[in-house]
């Protein structure tokens, strides 16, 4: 049915296919039976092989088995998930929260749940998928704002007449450039007009603000017309999101969100694991330190290299090297070398690059080894 567009997509250098592999996640992976370094994956803090979750995960499933069997609003929800959600909101320094089965599926539902026709959303043009997906399903009307463009915000609230509800919706750390939303201005105008602010931390989750996100990165107070996700699949190295919240809006969503609603809860074995990794985060921040560390040797070392990292900010590490087909050659030649950094291509940026992504997991000496051969590609 699709070979004519599949084959378009492959003449443009579009195509995309998935890579299997054959280890855990980690600063090595196997892929078809070789070892490759991997500056790929969102495990910022390398938690998703260690011992502590993976126990957890074990005990939980032998404990209560498998499967979760419905959604929590029928039989599914088991005390563990209540737990994760006291701990979640003592992390957050929030009065509540609420489990998801995933970032995506939080997006989808809490934004619907948030708004109707009638009401305005306003969202950064770079946010991610699911919260675009999020804004159409609540058929609201959403107008995108220039990424991280203050003025351009202000302006759009000024012009705008609508007489309903106002939310401001955005990642806290952006996804594909690594850059940090200018929170302490969105707060101020999100408060001055009225509006509601809706905080994307899934990539905030475990990486700043001591692990807590982008309002303690800027020493801002949560405030009660301020509603944040995150996720536990990034850096918490576990799966499935949350949400904090003041009371009413939790139970709002309890009552409203269809992804939570309408799916089945969290298998126990995950919601253990995503226990396990608050615990090791707030015990440890250590491993925060050392993801840093990691971080700015790396960009460091790029920009010495005479690469532009973009506006990164964050373990997040965009590096341009040309058009698609240079991009390319470049993961390709990477890939050759045992290093496995993909290439990322329109329509998922507008702008190729190569998307480096560097964890606590990382010796120096593999960092290292990425630079010299960026090194080799571009003196080719
Ligand atoms: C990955 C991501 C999500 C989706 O989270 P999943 O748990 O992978 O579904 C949502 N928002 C942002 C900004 C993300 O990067």
């Amino acid at each position: 049915m699709f070979e004519k567009e599949l084959r378009e997509l492959g003449k443009k250098g579009l195509l995309r296919t998935i890579l299997h592999r054959s280890s855990s996640q980690g600063a090595v992976i196997k892929i078809r039976g070789r070892r490759y370094l991997n500056f790929s994956s969102n495990d910022y803090l390398g938690l998703a092989n260690h011992p502590e979750l993976i126990s957890s995960a074990v005990k939980a499933a032998m404990s209560f088995g498998t499967g979760s069997g419905s959604s929590r609003l029928l039989a599914g929800g088991i005390e563990l998930l209540e737990r994760l959600e006291r701990d979640v909101s003592c992390f957050k320094s929030a009065p509540a929260s609420l489990i998801f089965s995933s970032g995506y599926a939080a997006n989808t539902g809490i934004i619907p749940a948030l708004s109707s026709p009638g009401d305005l959303i306003l969202s950064d043009e770079l946010n991610h998928a699911s919260i675009i997906d999020g804004c159409r399903l609540s058929r609201a009307k959403t107008i995108i704002y220039k990424h991280r463009d203050m003025a351009h915000l202000e302006e759009l609230l000024k012009k705008d007449k609508t007489k309903g509800r106002k939310i401001i919706v955005t990642d806290s750390v952006f996804s594909m450039d690594g850059d940090i939303a200018p929170l302490p201005d969105i707060c101020e105008i999100s408060r001055k007009n009225g509006a509601v602010l809706y905080l994307d931390e899934a990539h905030a989750t475990g990486v700043i603000g001591g692990g807590r996100g982008g309002l303690a990165h800027f020493n801002i107070r949560p405030m009660s017309w301020i509603i944040r996700m995150g996720t536990f699949s990034k850096a918490l190295g576990s799966f499935g999101a949350f949400a904090t919240a003041e009371t009413d809006v939790i139970e709002w969503l309890t009552n409203r969100a269809r992804s939570f609603m309408y799916s089945t809860a969290l298998p126990p074995s995950v919601v253990a694991a995503s226990i396990a990794a608050l615990r090791i985060v707030r015990r440890d921040p250590l491993l925060i330190s050392k993801l840093w560390t990691n971080r700015e040797r790396l960009a460091g070392g790029l920009n010495l290299l005479g690469f532009t990292t973009m506006a990164s900010e964050t373990p997040i590490i965009p590096v341009r090297v040309g058009g698609i087909k240079r991009t390319l050659d470049m993961a390709s030649f990477l890939f050759e070398n045992m290093v496995y950094a993909p290439a990322i291509r329109p329509p998922t940026v507008k702008e190729p690059r190569l998307r480096i992504t560097v964890t606590a997991a990382h010796t120096e000496k593999q960092i290292d080894t990425l630079l010299n051969l960026m090194e080799r590609f571009s003196m080719r």
